[in-house]
C-alpha cells in the first residue's frame, strides 16, 4: 500500500478535488491506496481567525458565516460536477462542526480564554470536512472507499497543538482498522491525533505531510507521496528565485536539513518516521501529475554539491552571555530546557569558543515567552551578575545551503559568505552541522530574499545579472542602450546577463520589472508619467530584490552627481562619464570612495577622462603598483583638439564651432569646451587621481574666450555671436604659424600643479600633431621617465564613450567574478 497525501493547495476547490479524484483513481490500478487529506486551502487559517476574535471578545459570527459559505459552494459544487456523488455525510458534517463551532467560540468569547485542547478541536476541523468531500467523490468514481478517523486512529504524545508521533501506537491502530475493512482506498485526515488519553492533539501547522509520514511508517507502506502545486523540491523556492532548479533526488538527511530552515514544501518533521522505516518518499505536482517529481530516500546521490538554500524568517536572535557560562557545567542544558518546557522551538545554535556566550533563534512570536523563562531559569545569575541580561535581536531569518555533497568539498562556505558579502549582508551569526552537510548565516530579515537570490546566483545558475538604470538619454546615453541592445546574445554567450530596468531622463523615468525592450525605448519613456527620483529606483530594485544595480548617469547634471553619495549607501554601482561629482568638493570626492568601499560597491568613472581611453584604471594600476605621478602634459579635449587642428587649417571659429556641435564633438553648451572648465575638470580628476588634494578653483585656467564673452546669453545667441571672435583668432593662428608654431589646448600638472592654457608648441612637438578630436596624455611617472607614458586615441564622440562606459558596467561584476 502507498500513501498519497494531499495539500491544501490540491484542495482549493471542487475541480482540484476532481483532479486528486483522478489521480488516485488511476493508482488504484496498481495498488491500494491510504489518502492523507489537509483542509481546503486558506481553512485552517480561518479557524485560526476565528479563535482569534473569539478569543478578543469580538463577533465572530460573520466569518464563521463565511467559513459556512465555503463549505457549502464546495459542497453544492460537488454535487453539480458529480451527481452520483453521495454528500449526505458531507453535509452533515458541516452541520456538526458549525454547532460544535457556535458552542466553542462562544465559551472562548465569553472567557476571553482559549485552552490548547479546544484549540486543537477547532482547528483541526478542516480536514475532517475534506475526508468527507473527497470520500463521496472517489465513491461516486467508483472507487471503493472507506473513510478512517485519524483522531482515534493516529497516536500522539506532547502538545496539544504540536505534537509529536508515536509511531508504535498508530501502528496497531491504523493496521487494526485497514485490515478490518477492505477497500481500494482509505481516506484520513491530515493534522489530526490523538494522545494516549484520546484528547485530539494537532501535529503543527502544515503537519499534514507529517501525518503521511506517520501513516505511511505505521502501515509500512511501499511509498509516501506529498503532491502538493510544485513539480518537486527545488534548490531555492520557486516563487521567490525565478529559475530555481529541480532537484531529481534527495537524501533523507538533506530533505531533512532544507525543510528544517524553511523549504516550506515539506514539514520538517515529516522525514523522521520515513527515514526509519527507510520508505521513500516523491514531492509530486497535482497540477502537473506525470512530472516525475522528486524522490527522497537512503540514496541521496546526484552530483550537485549544494542541492538547495533554504531561508526561515521572523525569528528573534537570544545571546545568553556572562562569566558564569565559562566552564560551568549544564548552564547551555538549562538553557535549552527552559526553551523545551515552554515549547519554544530553537533553530540554531552557536557557542563562543571561550564559552562565554551562547546564541539562538527562536520564532519571534514566541520571544516574550522565551525572555520569560530565561528571566526565571537564571533569575539567581542575573541578579548576581554572573549572567549578563539577555541581548536580542529580532527581525531577523536564517538562510541555509544545503548539500551532502559539501561535506567532500572546500571552499563551499567561502563562497557562501562571500556571496552574502556580495548581497551586502551583514551575517549575525553562522552554524554548521555537525556532519556538515549544511551551513546556516543568521541575517538581518530584510535582506534575505537578496541574499538567497545572490546564493542561488553562484551556487546555481552561474549567470551574473546586472541590473542597469540609466539616467540621460542623450548622445552617449542612446547610444549606450543600443550596444547594450546589440551585445545581448554575446553576453548571453559569455553567461552574463545584462538588464536595463529604468530609464530616465531628467524629468521622468520608464521602468519595468522584466527589463525595458530596447528597441522601443524612446516610444514607451514618452509615455511615462513617472517622475525621476532616487527614491523611486531604489524602491524599484528592493522590490525587484536586484542585487546588482547600476546607475549609469550619462547626464552632465550636478544634481543627478550630487546623489551619487545616496545611490552607493543605497546599495547601487555608479558608473558615469559625468565629471561633476569628481569635481566636486574635496570632501565629497572622498565621501563617494568610502561610501564605495564601506557598501562594497563600485565607482567607476573611466570615460571622465579620454572617453574610452583607458585612463583612469591605468593610471590607478601604476599607483597600485607603487608609481607616482611626477607629471602630466595632454590634450585632453576631443572637441577642443579638433577646433584647434580645424583653426590650423583655416577654418574660423564660429564655423568649426558650429561643426564640432553639429558632430556631437562639443558639450550640447559649447562654451562648457571653450571657457576650458571641461579640460580642467579632466586635469583635477587625474591630479586627485594621483594623490593631490585639489579643488577645482585651484586649476589655473585660461580660456579660448575672452574674459566674460557672451556668458549669460542662451546657447543660440552665443554661437550668434561668436563670429565676432573670428578674426582676432585667425590673426593668431597666423602669428603662431610665421613662428613656425602651432596652438594647442593643452593641460598639465607640473610641482603639483594644474594649469590649462593655449600654448603655442614647436611643429616637432609630439602634442603638435594631435588634431581631429584625437586626445593624447604624456604621463610622466618615477617608473616612466624620462620617456614618459603616453596614450592616443578618440578622446570623445558617442561611440567610444559609450563603448567606455560599457566596460565599466561590466566591471562591476568583477566582484562576482572572484565569487566564481
Ligand atoms: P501544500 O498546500 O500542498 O501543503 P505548501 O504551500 O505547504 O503546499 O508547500 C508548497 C510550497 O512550498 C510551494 O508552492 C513553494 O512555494 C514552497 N516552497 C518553499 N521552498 C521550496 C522548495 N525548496 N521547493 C519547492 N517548493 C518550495
Ligand atoms: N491544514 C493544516 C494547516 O494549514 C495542515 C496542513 O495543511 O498541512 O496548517
Ligand atoms: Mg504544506
Amino acid at each position: 500500500m502507498r500513501v498519497l497525501k494531499f495539500g491544501g493547495s490540491s484542495l482549493a476547490s471542487v475541480q482540484r478535488f476532481a483532479e486528486v479524484a483522478q489521480i488516485v483513481r488511476q493508482l488504484t490500478s496498481i495498488d491500494r491506496i491510504c489518502l492523507v487529506l489537509s483542509a481546503p486551502q486558506g481553512v485552517t487559517n480561518t479557524l485560526v481567525e476565528l479563535t482569534d476574535i473569539a478569543y478578543l471578545g469580538s463577533d465572530f459570527s460573520p466569518l464563521l458565516q463565511q467559513l459556512h459559505q465555503r463549505y457549502q459552494q464546495l459542497t453544492e459544487d460537488a454535487a453539480q460536477c458529480f451527481p452520483a456523488a453521495q454528500l449526505d455525510q458531507a453535509r452533515l458534517v458541516i452541520a456538526h462542526q458549525l454547532t460544535q463551532l457556535q458552542a466553542q467560540l462562544t465559551g472562548v468569547q465569553l472567557l476571553r480564554h482559549c485552552p490548547d485542547h479546544i484549540k486543537a478541536q477547532i482547528l483541526g476541523l478542516g480536514e475532517q470536512f475534506s475526508v468527507a468531500l473527497m470520500t463521496a467523490l472517489l465513491n461516486a468514481n467508483q472507487v471503493q472507499t472507506v473513510a478512517l478517523d485519524a483522531v482515534t486512529l493516529v497516536k500522539s504524545s506532547g502538545d496539544y497543538l504540536n505534537a509529536t508521533a508515536d509511531v508504535a501506537a498508530s501502528e496497531q491502530t491504523l493496521s487494526q482498522a485497514i485490515t478490518g475493512q477492505s477497500a481500494q482506498v482509505y481516506v484520513i485526515a491530515g493534522f489530526v491525533s490523538s494522545n494516549a488519553q484520546g484528547e485530539t492533539c494537532l501535529l503543527g501547522r502544515n503537519g499534514s505531510d507529517y501525518s503521511g509520514a506517520i501513516v505511511a511508517a505505521s502501515i509500512r507502506a511501499s511509498a509516501c507521496e506529498i503532491w502538493t502545486d510544485v513539480d518537486g523540491v527545488y534548490s531555492a523556492d520557486p516563487r521567490q528565485v525565478k529559475n530555481a532548479k529541480l532537484i531529481d533526488k534527495l537524501s533523507y538527511d538533506e530533505a531533512m536539513e532544507l525543510s528544517y530552515f524553511g523549504a516550506k514544501v515539506l514539514h520538517p518533521k515529516t522525514i523522521g518516521p520515513l527515514a526509519r522505516y527507510n520508505i521513500p518518499c516523491f514531492i509530486k505536482n497535482t497540477l502537473n501529475p506525470a512530472a516525475p517529481g522528486t524522490c527522497i530516500d537512503n540514496n541521496g546521490e546526484g552530483d550537485a554539491l549544494v542541492k538547495g538554500i533554504s531561508s526561515l524568517e521572523h525569528l528573534s536572535l537570544i545571546t545568553v552571555s556572562g562569566p558564569g557560562l565559562k566552564g560551568v557545567v549544564g548552564m547551555a542544558s538549562r538553557v535549552f530546557a527552559s526553551m523545551a518546557r515552554s515549547q519554544i522551538s530553537v533553530s540554531l545554535i552557536t557557542q563562543s569558543s571561550s564559552e562565554f556566550s551562547i546564541s539562538f533563534c527562536v520564532p519571534q512570536l514566541h520571544l516574550t515567552a522565551a525572555k520569560k523563562a530565561l528571566q526565571q531559569e537564571f533569575e539567581l545569575e542575573l541578579q548576581t551578575g554572573l549572567l549578563r541580561p539577555f541581548s536580542i535581536l529580532s527581525d531577523m531569518a536564517i538562510v541555509s545551503l544545503v548539500g551532502d555533497g559539501m561535506r567532500q568539498h572546500r571552499g563551499v562556505a567561502a563562497k557562501f559568505f562571500a556571496s552574502l558579502a556580495q548581497a551586502r549582508v551583514n551575517v549575525v551569526a553562522i552554524a554548521q552541522d555537525s556532519s556538515e552537510r549544511s551551513i546556516s548565516a543568521v541575517i538581518e530579515q530584510t535582506a534575505c530574499k537578496n541574499a538567497v537570490k545572490v546564493c542561488h546566483e553562484n551556487f546555481f545558475s552561474h549567470i551574473p545579472s546586472i541590473d542597469v538604470f540609466l539616467v540621460g538619454c542623450g548622445v552617449v546615453g542612446s547610444e549606450l542602450l543600443a550596444q547594450i541592445q546589440r551585445q545581448q546574445a554575446f553576453l548571453h554567450s559569455r553567461q552574463v546577463k545584462v538588464t536595463v530596468y529604468g530609464i530616465a531622463n531628467s524629468k521622468v523615468v520608464l521602468l519595468n520589472n522584466d527589463g525595458i525592450d530596447l528597441q522601443h525605448w524612446q516610444q514607451q519613456l514618452s509615455s511615462s508619467s513617472q517622475a525621476f527620483s532616487l527614491a523611486t529606483l531604489n524602491q524599484f530594485a528592493q522590490q525587484q530584490h536586484l542585487t546588482n544595480p547600476v546607475l549609469v548617469d550619462c547626464t552632465s547634471s550636478e544634481q543627478v552627481a550630487s546623489q551619487y553619495a545616496d545611490f552607493l549607501a543605497a546599495g547601487f554601482h555608479v558608473v558615469t562619464p559625468n565629471k561633476k561629482a569628481n569635481t566636486a568638493s574635496f570632501a565629497y570626492y572622498q565621501k563617494l570612495r568610502l561610501l564605495a568601499q564601506q557598501h562594497r560597491r563600485r565607482f567607476l568613472y573611466e570615460t571622465t577622462v579620454g572617453a574610452g581611453l583607458p585612463v583612469i584604471d591605468t593610471l590607478q594600476g601604476l599607483l597600485n603598483a607603487g608609481d607616482e605621478l611626477l607629471a602630466f602634459e595632454g590634450i585632453l579635449s576631443g572637441s577642443l583638439s579638433y577646433i584647434f587642428g580645424e583653426l590650423e587649417a583655416g577654418v574660423s571659429l564660429s564655423d568649426v564651432t558650429q561643426k564640432a556641435k553639429a558632430l556631437g564633438f562639443t558639450e550640447p553648451d559649447p562654451r562648457d569646451d571653450l571657457s576650458g572648465m571641461d579640460v580642467a575638470r579632466k586635469l583635477l580628476i587625474l591630479a586627485r587621481e594621483a594623490g593631490m588634494t585639489l579643488e577645482l578653483s585651484d586649476v589655473e585656467v585660461e580660456s579660448v574666450l575672452p574674459a566674460g564673452f557672451a556668458a549669460d546669453v542662451s546657447i543660440s545667441d552665443f554661437m550668434a555671436k561668436l563670429p565676432q571672435l573670428d578674426a582676432a583668432f585667425s590673426q593668431r593662428i597666423s602669428a603662431t604659424k610665421a613662428e613656425g608654431k602651432v596652438l594647442r589646448y593643452i593641460g598639465e600638472i607640473v610641482d603639483g600643479k594644474c594649469k590649462v592654457a593655449i600654448k603655442a608648441l614647436a611643429a616637432d612637438h609630439p602634442l603638435a600633431k594631435v588634431k581631429d578630436g584625437e586626445n593624447a596624455l604624456a604621463i610622466h611617472t618615477r617608473y616612466y621617465q624620462p620617456i614618459p607614458f603616453v596614450l592616443r586615441g578618440y578622446g570623445a564622440g558617442a561611440a567610444v564613450t559609450s563603448a567606455g562606459v560599457f566596460s565599466d558596467i561590466m566591471r562591476t561584476l568583477s566582484w562576482q567574478q572572484q565569487v566564481e
